[in-house]
């Protein structure tokens, strides 16, 4: 037998297929050790074959077989190839993305449990041998498990009766279970006509997008997992991604007491051991439901029947790391690979799906109203310019004071969002001006009252609190900007017998850190949640009556196409956890720019006058989804290294400029607004093109042009223009 290997080296120059001899049982899907340019190196079958391609003499022999049972799905090889083109990778990088990492480079890490038991109680042990006397005597009761069994009675003794052939080691493969919850009952509920005919379309409908344009709470999520339900019932399977699964855990509880053990979680906040478990359980055809963020787009599933992918317009859905894919670009390629639906749904699509959907593309869903026809919350506008000429400097407006006390007094829970962690985003000296910065990012360092320290937003790094101002020696220091520590300790001042929770990346710690705030939140056993980005997301609390949104226009204010977008979005999401159940809900958005149009149509949930004055403005000034931004990033080290690079890549791209001036709205090359960030200087070469037509040759020129010193890699229309 013959076999076909890539190996999982991540260089363009051995980016092609070797061929090796084989044992008969491997199979494509294998993961293999091969001998490769006089080492060892891992690598993936992905074809067999009775005869060589080449003089059979000059093959070598596959060293090892890892897999029994193939650890990629057919569908990877065909993925593989549409991947690796599209983003420019080479194809062990784009193979490696459907396993999970820990399988990789020989860790390979089924976990077992190691059991010892008796086999041979007879055989006779010298007098001095007590302890494996005590021990044989214990084991007479039953099995014991290993380690802890050791610890009792001695490594040496438990030995010598393995050695003696008294006592024998087995191990048993372990199940972890993360995030427990199966056992709840589960009570189907009626659909409502609109979830029906919701269903009926997206069953009927001969397009395999399908965008679901719903209000929060308007029962998405029950269609999810209705569609979900008929696959299964067919024999198929499904992918359920959701932006943050840690931030989810009502869907995940859903998903189980709905769907039990079919449903596997993909989340990197699993141990090594649980990730590898409920993978496996996805590849071996026990699972059949795959919820996680956006790499469980890789699950190894087969016969997929539907993938969902819910508040679509989330950026975490953009992978910012290398191969840089847009998960419904990756999920398009598997539906359509399929045969099966991709359902996306949000609250506030993004521009350019919504664009899809109009087009008629996409089919197109509409749920304008929330479930039994409950109203969305009403949004107050706080105007904090008029705050502040009346002399408050609090972060709280009047109105927001006011909400608060009440909701307080009717036992219901309040939701204060604000989207910046610590006390202060900056520390700066009132007598020369002066800002903390830190030393390996071009970024101001904000102060964590807690730990009474500096800490950088962007490496981590820590540093004293300033006792002086390091420029000038004064002592009158500043803080700029408000955090979510510093809303807290105002709080407790305003509320002191409130029980207040914070929920921002300080206080999430360990996997099951967003897990604990959120569910000791809704057992009630605080009354105000305090937090950023992370409690915008779906979350469902019946009791929260009250959201304040304190600083609704930071977003406003990036230079970037879409910071309207984003606002609008968050905005809606964040006032939709507001009065779900019984009680109405209201919400109190401060702003310093209240005649803002965005904030306009945000507080009148007008997502359709949002839609079509953004895209007049898009239209007319030439931005996404009317052109296509596209920035090649160059990072190193060195200032000089990266200056090379960054020279080569403008000139190349420059040449294809003078070749095609029609196609570049914009072309510059400059320093990153950011300028370093974790010790490596940032410059950049950003366009706006008309099309993607020449993506694929800046790739090129990217991949090309970067060397050891100096890395180039390119974002379409990033989400980040930082
Ligand atoms: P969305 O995902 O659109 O925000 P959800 O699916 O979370 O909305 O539904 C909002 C609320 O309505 C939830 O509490 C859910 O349990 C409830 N709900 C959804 N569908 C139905 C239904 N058919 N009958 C009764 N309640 C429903
Ligand atoms: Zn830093």
């Amino acid at each position: 037998m013959y076999c076909q290997v890539i190996v999982d080296i991540a260089h363009s120059q051995v980016d092609k297929v070797f061929e090796y001899s084989c044992p008969a049982q491997t199979c494509a899907g294998c993961r293999v050790k091969v001998p490769f340019g006089g080492r060892v190196a891992e690598g993936f079958v992905i074809g067999v074959s009775d005869s060589p391609s080449f003089d059979a003499s000059k093959i070598k022999p596959v060293k090892y077989v890892y897999d029994e049972q193939p650890a990629l799905v057919p569908e990877c090889f065909s993925l593989m190839g549409s991947i690796a083109d599209r983003y420019r990778v080479p194809k062990a990088v784009a193979l490696r993305l459907f396993l999970p990492s820990e399988m990789r480079l020989g860790r390979v890490s089924e976990v077992y449990t190691k059991y010892i038991k008796l086999v041979n109680p007879d055989i006779s042990l010298g007098k001095a041998a007590k302890k494996q006397a005590a021990a044989i005597d214990d084991l007479k009761g039953g099995d014991r498990e290993f380690t802890s069994f050791c610890q009792t009675f001695g490594r040496s003794a438990v030995n010598a009766l393995i050695e003696k052939g008294v006592a024998e080691v087995y191990k048993v493969r372990r199940e972890r279970t993360p995030m427990p919850g199966e056992d709840e009952h589960y009570s189907p509920v009626a659909l409502t006509p609109a979830q029906s005919a919701a269903l009926y379309s997206i069953s009927h409908s001969d397009k395999t997008v399908q965008l679901i344009h719903g209000v929060t709470g308007s029962g998405k999520t029950e269609i999810y997992l209705s569609y979900i339900a008929e696959v299964l019932k067919e024999g198929k399977t499904a992918i359920f991604l959701v932006p943050e699964i840690s931030l989810t855990p009502q869907m995940l509880r859903q998903l189980r007491r709905r769907f039990k053990g079919q449903a596997a979680i993909m989340h990197s906040g699993l141990s090594a051991g649980e990730r590898f478990d409920e993978w496996w359980r996805l590849r071996s055809g026990e699972a059949k439901i795959a919820i996680g963020a956006r790499s469980a787009i890789f699950a190894p599933l087969e016969n997929l029947g539907a993938i969902i992918i819910d508040e679509e317009h989330d950026s975490s859905y953009q992978s910012e790391t290398a191969p840089r894919y847009s998960t419904i670009e990756i999920a398009r390629m598997r539906a359509e690979y399929n045969g099966c639906k991709l359902i996306l749904g949000s609250a506030t699509p993004s521009v350019e799906s919504y664009i899809c959907a109009t087009q008629g593309q996409y089919g197109l869903i509409e749920l304008p109203d929330r479930i039994n026809k409950k109203p969305l919350p009403e949004i107050i506008i706080a105007d904090m310019r008029s705050e502040v000429k009346r002399g408050n400097n609090s972060p709280f407006s009047r109105a927001l004071r006011e909400e608060l006390a009440q909701t307080l007094a009717e036992g219901n829970q309040a939701i204060i969002f604000l989207n910046r962690r610590g006390y202060a985003k900056t520390v700066i000296c009132q007598d020369c001006g002066y800002v903390a910065k830190c030393q390996n990012c071009d970024v101001s360092l904000a102060y964590h009252s807690e730990e009474n320290c500096l800490k950088c937003h962007y490496c981590g790094a820590k540093y004293h609190m300033l006792r002086a101002c390091p420029e000038c020696g004064g002592v009158h220091l500043r803080y700029g900007g408000t955090g979510t520590q510093r809303v807290v300790a105002d709080l407790k001042g305003l509320f002191p017998s409130a029980r207040i929770l914070r929920m921002d990346n300080d206080t999430v710690s360990g996997k099951d850190g967003h897990y604990k705030i959120l569910s000791a939140f809704g057992r009630k056993e605080a009354d105000i949640l305090v937090g950023t980005q992370m409690i915008a997301k779906g979350h469902d609390f019946p009791s929260v009556t009250l959201v304040g949104i304190l600083d609704a226009d930071m977003s406003l204010h990036f230079s970037d196409y879409r910071s309207g977008e984003r606002t609008f979005q968050l905005i809606t999401q964040v006032a939709g956890r507001s009065g779900r159940a019984n009680e109405k809900g209201k919400v109190v958005l401060q702003t310093y720019s209240p005649e803002n149009y965005i904030l306009r149509y945000a507080v009148n949930y007008d997502y359709k006058g949002f839609f079509e004055n953004e895209v007049k403005i898009r239209k007319a000034t030439n931005f996404p989804p009317y052109s296509l931004i596209c920035r090649v990033m160059v990072t190193a080290e060195e200032d000089k290294a990266a200056l090379e690079v960054l020279k080569e890549v403008y000139f190349a791209i420059d040449a294809l400029r003078r070749a095609d001036e029609e196609e570049f709205i914009f072309f510059n090359k400059m320093h990153s607004p950011i300028k370093k960030i974790q010790g490596r200087v940032r410059y950049q070469v950003l366009m706006r093109l008309k099309s993607s037509k020449l993506l694929p040759r800046i790739y090129d020129i990217a991949v090309r042009s970067s060397t050891t010193a100096a890395l180039a890699y390119v974002e379409e229309n990033p989400a980040n223009l930082s």
